[in-house]
């Protein structure tokens, strides 16, 4: 498949990138490693005028940690970068699992933090040839009428499978959003917008910049659990990610925090997680979480591989393990 033609920038600024984007209102696009993007060019699903390469931009690849306010890292880091960071190892090792859980070595040497986080979501009857594409009528997210995946519905139920996003959203990651004028820090939760057809809330001229995690808590463990046919390649068909803090010596949970991803239109925290603050954790209390997360996924059969049903069960399944998987990391018997 070949490329359509498209104009390219390189700006050296985020200003001059984030203006690009602007004068071109909605006919610019950006590109970071190009792993998500080239692919839907090359299939006639998206077709801008003009791409805006980030990779000229000083101080978007740095990777920086503080005792006191926690990690930076910036939206170009590579996937590689992350999973190589000596830092991010040894404090945030579920960050580590979730990078090398995207695709495969050479999309992870490629593919870029900001671009994990901003990427489209997946939906099979639009994800085709344009040849093949000819078959069905164009659906919302291709500016038509109608959604293939639950029939008569006006929204775009196009699923969203990143596996960063799970991870740092229950490591209570904020994101740095920058334009021509401005830059504001938002929970990452905010980032997404639950709509198949673009997931995340981001205007024309917004850029995701650095991506910010506070520190890890004394007693903390986390885990990262991504359901697929294939030990590689394949997106999460379910992903599971759980950081929790407990308290020294017994166990009461200080803090916790559960993430879903590749089962609904957003990654999503579930909640009622935070019900177990300050409570002793026992099989009780996993699977009441482990009940709440399964009526919240929303898998669809718009993905391949496994039927929604089977992937709505192993919600829970996933969720007991990352239980005791996070519990071990902490110090607790699982
Ligand atoms: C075969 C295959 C398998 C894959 N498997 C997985 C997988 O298992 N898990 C997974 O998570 N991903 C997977 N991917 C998707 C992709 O490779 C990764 O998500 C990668 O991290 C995307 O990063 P990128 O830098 O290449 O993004 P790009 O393709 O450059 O950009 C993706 C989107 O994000 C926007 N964007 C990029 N950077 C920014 C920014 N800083 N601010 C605002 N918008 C921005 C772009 O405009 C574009 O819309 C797979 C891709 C392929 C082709």
């Amino acid at each position: 498949m070949t490329l359509p033609k498209f104009d390219y920038a390189e700006p050296k600024s985020l200003r001059q990138a984030s203006a690009l984007l602007r004068q071109q209102r909605g006919k610019a696009m950006l590109i970071a490693g190009g792993t998500d993007l080239l692919q839907a060019l090359k299939n006639r699903l998206k077709t801008p005028a003009l791409l805006v390469d980030l990779k000229n931009i000083p101080r978007l690849d740095h990777i920086s940690y503080s005792e006191k306010t926690g990690l930076q890292i910036g939206a170009m880091v590579s996937l590689r970068q992350l999973a190589n960071s000596a830092v991010i190892k040894e404090k945030y090792p579920m960050l580590v699992e979730a990078a090398l859980a995207v695709g495969t070595a050479q999309l992870q040497a490629m593919g870029t933090v900001g671009g994990n986080l901003c990427q489209d979501s997946l939906c099979q009857f639009r994800d085709r040839s344009p040849m093949a594409r000819l078959m069905l009528e164009p659906c919302l997210k291709l500016g038509g009428h109608v959604c293939h995946a639950v029939s008569g519905s006006n929204k775009c139920w196009a699923n969203y499978s990143g596996d960063l996003a799970p991870a740092l959203l229950a490591l209570h990651a904020r994101v740095t959003i920058a334009d021509s004028t401005e830059k504001k820090k938002i929970p990452l939760s905010k980032l997404y917008s639950d709509d198949g057809k673009r997931p995340t809330r981001l205007r024309a001229g917004q850029i995701l910049t650095v991506i910010h995690v506070p520190p890890p808590a004394p007693h903390s463990g986390s885990a990262y659990l991504k359901l697929r046919l294939r030990k590689t390649i394949d997106y999460a068909l379910l992903g599971v990610a759980l950081y929790l803090s407990m308290e020294d010596g017994d166990a009461v949970c200080k803090d916790i925090a559960l993430a879903l991803t590749g089962v609904g239109k957003a990654p999503f925290l579930v909640k009622e997680a935070e019900q177990l603050k300050g409570k002793q954790v026992g099989d009780a209390e996993i699977a009441q979480v482990a009940e709440a997360a399964f009526k919240q996924a929303h898998p669809l059969s718009n993905i391949g591989g496994l039927t929604p049903a089977y992937r709505k069960e192993m919600v829970r399944v996933y969720v007991r393990k990352a239980f005791g998987v996070a519990l071990e990391s902490a110090g607790q018997d699982a």
